[in-house]
This record gives C-alpha cells, structure tokens and sequence, in this order.
C-alpha cells in the first residue's frame, strides 16, 4: 500500500496556517492596521528550506507568494496569495571584525542595533528601530546617518534568496552582479530574502535628538530650515515634520493634542560642533520641548519618535529637486497649522551628500538625485479610509512643481506597478524589468510594491 502524499505541514518546520483558524491573525498582526492580511494559507517559516518548499508548494497550486516581516510595509490584503512570515528567522550575528551583521529575515533592526553597540557599531538603520531589516534595505533604506554613509542597500554585501524556482540562492556583486544591483532597491520583486549580510559604520554615539516648535513658528521654522540646510556638512542629516498630534495621555503635555513643528537632527561629531550647527534653528523660535544632545547610537528612535504601536495609516510620498520659499509655502498651505485636514505628518527629509552619490557597488535605489524626500501620512480609519488617498495625493500634487522623478521606494506608499515602474529612467527601468522577467517569468511574487508585466 503506497504512504500518503506528505502534506504541506509535514514538509516545513514551521507552522502552516489557512482557513478561520484563530492562530492567522496573531500571525499576520503587522504595524499598518489599515490592511487586513487575507491570504489562502501562512507558512510560518523558519529557515531557506521553509520558504523553498512554501514557494515550490504555491506554484505546484498556481497561487502567488507574499512575504511579511513586521507589517510596516503592508499595503494590500494578500487576497489568494501563500503569505510567508519571517519573524521566526531571528538570528543575528555580527562581525567585528569585517564590521558587518548577518541576520534573518525575521529581524527588526533594534536586534542590530542592540547586537552592535558593544562593538562601537551601528547600522544603517531609520526613523524606527521596529521596522524590519530586510524591506527596509530592500527599498533604499534612508536613515539618521543617511548624509554621511548613504542608503542601507548601499551597504548589503549578500544575500540569501529564494527564487521563484524554490532555489535557495547566494547573490552578490561577484557571483551575480545584475541581480544584486536589482535587489539593492528593486525590493521584493525577484524573491524572497532569507538572510542578508551588510556592512556596519563606526557609529557609537551622536548629537542628535528632536526639537518641537510651536505651530506659530510653522512659517519661520520651514523657511529657516529651507536654507539652512545648505549650511550642513555631510555628518549631519535632518528632517522637519509638520505634526498633527492627539491628545493622547502618553504624550508630554507641551505637545498633547497640537499642531508641531518637529525638527529632527542627527549629527556625527562633538556636541559643540553640533550646537554651533543648529544654533541658527535654535534661534528661529522658542521651542516647547529641545531634546537635542549627546547621544548613544542605541537611543536612536528618540530622533524621529516614531509610533510603535500598530496603527491604521496611508501614506504617500515624493522626491524634491529643490525646496525655494514659495515651495515652503505651498506646503504650508497645503498642510500648515491654518488648515483644517486629518494629517498626522507631512515630512520632509533632507538628501544630499553620500545619498547622492552612486554606491561603491552600484544598486537600483531610486531617487539619489533629489535634493529632499516629501512624505504625508495620515489616519486610514472610519469615514477618513474613503478620503485619506486623495488627501494625502493632494500634497504631493501641490508639490509637483519641484518634484524630481517619483518618490524614494520606502516611502512611495500603495501604488500599482506603473507608479511603481515611474521611479526609475528608462534604462534602469529595463533592467529591473529584465531581471524581473528571467527570473520571476510567471510573476510567482506578489511583493507590496510590485514592477509591472
Ligand atoms: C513607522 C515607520 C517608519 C519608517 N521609517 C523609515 C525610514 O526611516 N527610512 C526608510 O527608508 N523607510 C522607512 N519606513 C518604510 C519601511 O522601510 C518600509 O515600509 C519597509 O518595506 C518595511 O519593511 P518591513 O519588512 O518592516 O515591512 P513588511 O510590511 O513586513 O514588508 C514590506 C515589504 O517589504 C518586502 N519584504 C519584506 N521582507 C522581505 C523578504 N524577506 N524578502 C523580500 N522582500 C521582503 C516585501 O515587498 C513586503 O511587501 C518606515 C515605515 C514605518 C511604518
């Protein structure tokens, strides 16, 4: 008598999930609540050979595979799809040596983080410690070092991918150059990532923190800063975020339930280099809170105090090719402390220096020639789902005046393929087509922000 056919559960180590069982939702849980995953079945892998055999498993039943981390990035509903979480492959190791951190695709970057500091170490990380690793750096990666050392992709040295195929591949810029450049900034569109390896930078401490401004100061504070960044060396990266905050118990009671102005600074030198840098933004206004000073790397989320708590949101971004007075302007009318709109941030992220210079390994991040990166955010709940998309699209349009090519891929937001598409020139655009479609012919992967054809 012939044994019976193994089942998907029998050929992973990790759980395999479909249906009302009430384990799903626990494990699709991500940051953006405004998606409810839906997928045809979860595999909660926990290593290569889980994703190799899910991926192989979904195309043998001719259905498309998706991959979540920690939801930061969730723009869909994963309808019909075989979804393959990650957060199990957790492993971190770093090399102190090599200065680099192999990791899981599983891993948020607090684990780097946490992992490196003995060492005098620190990644190229973002605004938030609790986004995931991989879909960070898969998209660029902008982060609070991001003017000195560039985006995240600039710094991978390999990868462990599955393939549409099943096959578990070692890219890099050696064994197969075109897919590494592709990876580095094209995102999850030619597999999933199971590991990935990078370099780390000789961060232990910084200058940096936040300061809140008074919506009063809005007009002052953004046309200070518009010119005020030309003043900065590479070591310092800012940003400035116009915030609708609510009137939440958590917050400090200067900024309970206000409009702010929140200037971000993260400065790689002395205190009183970094002091006499933002002096001339000291002086625009008298802040309700200055959190500026000395820092440990560790303590970096302080800069940008982003949410951590998962939360229904749409966000739509923009890169900028310059930022003149009558730009400041329009946003401020677009998103200034007189208007009456359900935003929750409308940031801008200053570009420039080693952002804007090719990595040393070439990658296929979008977006190096701007000079800022524009991103509005708001609440995707109630009655505002219905509104929110073209709130937030009409700040990017008041924008379009300096707008450069697209917006940077991490901050792009819900977006079909042709949008998608429309963040590279035509060359760059050809090849990532072209990698995409020798690799992924029948288009097996469903990633967030998905290349078209
Ligand atoms: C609060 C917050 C702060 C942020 N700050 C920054 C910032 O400072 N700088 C910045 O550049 N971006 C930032 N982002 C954007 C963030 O980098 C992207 O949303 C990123 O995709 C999140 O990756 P994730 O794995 O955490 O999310 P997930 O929702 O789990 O994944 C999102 C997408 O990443 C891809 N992906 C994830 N894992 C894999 C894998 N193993 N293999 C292949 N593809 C994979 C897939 O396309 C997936 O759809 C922020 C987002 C939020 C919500």
């Amino acid at each position: 008598m012939n044994a019976p056919a193994p089942t998907l559960t029998d050929l992973v180590t990790g759980p395999v999930l479909e249906g009302d069982d009430p384990r799903v939702a626990a494990e699709v849980a991500g940051f953006n609540t405004a998606h409810t995953p839906r997928p045809a079945l979860v595999v909660g892998a926990t290593c290569a050979a889980d994703v190799a055999v899910a991926v192989r498993w979904a195309t043998a039943h001719g259905l498309r595979v998706s991959v979540q981390s920690t939801g930061h990035g969730l723009t869909s509903d994963l309808a019909g799809s075989v979804l393959v979480t990650t957060r199990r492959m957790s492993g971190v190791v770093v090399d102190p040596v090599s200065r680099s951190a192999r990791v899981g695709a599983g891993v948020r970057w607090a684990q780097v983080i946490e992992a490196a500091a003995p060492f005098g170490l620190a990644p190229l990380s973002g605004s938030s410690s609790a986004v995931g690793v991989v879909g960070y750096t898969l998209g660029g990666g902008l982060g609070p070092l991001a003017r000195r050392y560039g985006f995240a992709a600039d710094h991978v040295r390999s990868v462990q991918l599955v393939t549409a195929t099943g096959e578990v591949r070692h890219v890099d810029a050696i064994g197969d150059p075109e897919l590494f450049w592709a990876l580095r900034g094209g995102k999850g569109n030619f597999g999933i990532v199971t590991e990935i390896e990078f370099g780390l930078v000789p961060v232990a401490t910084l200058y940096g923190g936040g300061i809140f401004f008074p919506g009063a100061a809005a007009a002052d504070v953004l046309h200070a800063y518009r010119t005020w960044v030309d003043t900065l060396p590479e070591e310092t990266t800012t940003s400035v975020a116009l915030l609708r905050l609510p009137p939440l118990p958590e917050l400090p009671e200067p900024l309970r339930g206000q409009f702010v102005v929140h200037l971000r600074v993260a400065h790689l030198g002395t205190a009183d280099e970094g002091a006499a840098l933002l002096a001339p933004m000291r002086a625009v206004a008298a802040p309700l809170m200055d959190l500026v000073a000395e820092m440990p790397f560790a303590a970096v989320d302080s800069i940008h105090m982003d949410p951590t708590e998962p939360m229904p949101v749409w966000d739509r971004g923009a890169t900028l090719r310059e930022l003149p007075a009558e730009a400041v302007d329009a946003l401020l009318a677009v998103a200034g402390p007189d208007v009456q709109v359900p935003l929750i941030m409308v940031e801008v992220r200053h570009l420039g220096g080693a952002v804007g210079r090719p990595a040393r390994v070439p990658s296929a991040v979008a977006g190096r020639d701007a000079a800022f990166s524009l991103l509005a955010v708001g609440p995707m709940a109630g009655p505002l789902a219905e509104t929110m998309p073209s709130i937030t699209q009409a700040v990017v349009d008041r924008m379009a005046p300096w707008a450069g090519r697209g917006a940077l891929l991490n901050f792009l937001g819900q977006a079909g393929p042709e949008r998608v598409a429309a963040l590279w020139d035509d060359a760059d655009r050809a090849r990532l087509l072209a990698v995409r479609r020798a690799l992924d012919p029948d288009r097996v992967f469903s990633p967030g922000q998905a290349l078209p054809g």
